[in-house]
C-alpha cells in the first residue's frame, strides 16, 4: 500500500476502500449475509479457537455475523485511521460502545472508574448506577490523580462535554492518569478538530449516530483505540452480541466522506450565530468551545422550554451532529436521567439550550432564533422554570 501521509480530507473519503480498484469496484460493497458457506470444518474451528484465543480480527472469509462483517470492517478502519489509531470497534449504539470498554476494565478486576462531569446523560446515568458492576467516583479534571486507586481500570472525560461544552485539557489530564487508560468520548469534537490520541488518550469514543453518520438516520458506536484494547473489545462484542448492523456500517461509511467538510461548514455557521446570541439581550450566557465546533449552547431570559415550542425551521429534537439544525432543553430531555444536585453540580442550568447547528443558510437559522426568542420573551412562563436546587 502507498504509505505517503495524507491529509485528513483525504483520508475521510478513500481510507477503507484502497481494495476496491482491485476488486472492480468503486463503492464499498454492502453485505448483509448473517452466515457464510465453509466446508473445511477443521480449519474452521482452528479460525475460531484463534478468536477466542486471541481476540484478532479472523484472517479470511467470514463466519458468522456476531464475529466480523465487512462492511463494517471498511467502517472501522476508515475512523482508526481519522482517529490516528491502530484500529477501532464498531457497536450498535454508542452506549453499546460504553458498555463493552466498562465491561473489558471491569473484566481484569479493575472495577473503579474516575469520571469527570457532565458527560452524556446516559454515560452518567449507566456509570452512576453501576448496572455493569463498575463504581464511579466523580471529580474535576484537577482531582483525577487523588481520585485514581489500586483497582481504577478507567478515566473517563467528554471534551467538549455534552451539554454546557465545557473543555478539558487533555493533555494535562492525561498526565494525571498515569498508567490507568484514558478514554475521551469525542462525540462533539470529531477527529475533524481534535485527535484525542495526540494528546495522550489510549481509547477515543463515539457516538457514531451523531456526526460520523451525519444525517440522522443511523445508529452506532465505536472505540478507536490499540490493537491490544481492540482485542478484548471485540471478543466482548461477540460474546454479548452488540454489533452494528452492516447497513448501518455502510451508512457510517458513507458519513465519514462528507464529515470534513459538514463539520466545517457547520462550525462556520455556529460561530456566527454565536457572535450574534453573545450581543443579544434575550440571552444571558452563550457557552461555545474555544476548539469550535457545530454544538451551541446558551441561556435565555425567558422560558427555555417556550424558546423549543416556537421554533419553525429549527426541530425541536434530542440527538444532534445532522445535516439540519436541532435545538433541545437538556434539563427536561438529554440530561434528564441525571439527578437535579449532580446537573447542576455539572453547570447544566434549567434555563439552558443546547442547539445542533446543521448546513442550513445562517440568515434563515438567525430568523427562526429571533422569532423564536421573541416569542419566548412575549409568553408569561406556562408553569415556573424551577429554580436550580
Ligand atoms: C448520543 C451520545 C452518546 C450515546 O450514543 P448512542 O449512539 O445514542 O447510544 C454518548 N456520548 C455522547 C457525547 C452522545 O452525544
Amino acid at each position: 500500500m502507498d504509505t505517503t501521509p495524507r491529509s485528513l480530507a483525504t483520508e475521510a473519503v478513500h481510507a477503507g476502500r484502497e481494495d476496491l480498484a482491485d476488486l472492480g469496484l468503486h463503492a464499498a460493497p454492502l453485505d448483509l449475509s448473517t452466515t457464510y458457506p465453509s466446508r473445511d470444518v477443521a480449519a474452521e474451528a482452528a479460525r475460531l479457537d484463534e478468536f477466542a484465543a486471541t481476540g484478532a480480527r479472523l484472517e479470511g472469509p467470514p463466519v458468522y455475523a456476531r464475529l466480523d462483517n465487512p462492511t463494517v470492517a471498511r467502517f472501522e478502519d476508515a475512523l482508526a485511521r481519522l482517529e490516528g489509531t491502530d484500529t477501532a470497534v464498531a457497536f450498535a449504539s454508542g452506549m453499546a460502545a460504553l458498555s463493552a470498554v466498562l465491561l473489558l476494565r471491569a473484566s481484569t478486576g479493575l472495577r473503579h472508574v474516575v469520571a469527570v462531569r457532565p458527560l452524556y446523560g446516559c454515560s452518567d446515568h449507566l456509570l452512576t448506577s453501576g448496572l455493569l458492576g463498575t463504581e464511579v467516583t466523580w471529580t474535576d479534571p484537577a482531582g483525577v490523580a487523588d481520585a485514581i486507586r489500586p483497582d481504577t481500570g478507567l478515566v473517563m472525560v467528554e471534551t467538549p462535554a455534552n451539554p454546557t461544552l465545557a473543555e478539558v485539557d487533555l493533555r494535562a489530564l492525561a498526565h494525571s492518569c498515569g498508567s490507568v487508560p484514558l478514554l475521551v468520548d469525542n462525540t462533539f469534537a470529531t477527529p475533524v478538530l481534535q485527535r484525542p490520541v495526540e494528546h495522550g488518550a489510549r481509547l477515543v469514543m463515539h457516538s457514531a449516530t451523531k456526526y460520523l453518520g451525519g444525517h440522522g438516520d443511523v445508529l452506532g458506536g465505536v472505540v478507536a483505540c490499540d490493537e491490544e484494547t481492540a482485542r478484548g473489545l471485540r471478543q466482548i462484542r461477540f460474546a454479548t452480541g452488540g454489533v452494528l448492523h452492516p447497513l448501518a456500517g455502510y451508512l457510517l461509511l458513507r458519513g465519514l466522506s462528507t464529515l470534513p467538510v459538514r463539520v466545517r461548514a457547520q462550525s462556520a455557521t455556529a460561530a456566527e450565530l454565536v457572535r450574534r446570541l453573545a450581543d443579544d439581550p434575550r440571552v444571558t450566557r452563550v457557552h461555545y468551545p474555544r476548539l469550535g465546533g457545530a454544538m451551541v449552547a446558551f441561556e435565555v431570559a425567558g422560558d427555555p422550554r417556550e424558546v423549543t415550542a416556537a421554533v419553525r425551521l429549527i426541530t425541536p429534537a434530542v440527538s444532534l451532529g445532522s445535516v439540519d439544525t436541532l435545538i433541545q432543553h437538556p434539563a427536561s430531555i438529554s440530561h434528564r436521567i441525571v439527578d437535579p444536585g449532580d446537573r447542576q453540580a455539572g453547570g447544566i442550568s434549567e434555563r439552558l439550550l443546547r442547539m445542533s447547528v446543521g448546513l442550513e443558510d445562517v440568515e434563515d437559522l438567525w430568523n427562526d432564533l429571533d422569532q423564536a426568542l421573541n416569542t419566548a420573551d412575549r409568553q408569561p412562563a406556562r408553569t415556573p422554570v424551577p429554580a436550580a436546587r
